[in-house]
């Protein structure tokens, strides 16, 4: 049986087990939420929040920006479940 490593945080399958701790290393988990902003009717594009502020465990933070609504999300594979779940066995 063949062994298939998967990144623990983006599901990413390798074949050795160096390459997806190499994966694990690179990314940088957030830590909790900073703040989420509101803009105003008059200068919004969305009524959703259209910024997003994340501390990261390196200490830094990273700005996210409203992108669209998305439908039916669940079924959107989400790579750190599908992939461990999935097709692991
Ligand atoms: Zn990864």
């Amino acid at each position: 049986m063949k062994q298939i490593y998967y990144c623990e945080l983006c599901g990413e399958p390798y074949a050795t087990q160096e390459e997806c701790e190499k994966c694990e290393q690179f990314h940088i988990e957030p830590q909790g939420l900073d703040a989420g902003m509101f803009v105003p009717i008059a200068k919004a594009s969305t009524p959703y929040i259209e910024k997003i502020i994340v501390r990261m465990k390196d200490g830094k933070c990273a700005q996210y920006l409203f992108d669209k609504v998305v439908e039916n999300v669940e079924k959107v594979p989400h790579p750190s479940i599908s992939g461990k779940e999935g097709d692991a066995k």
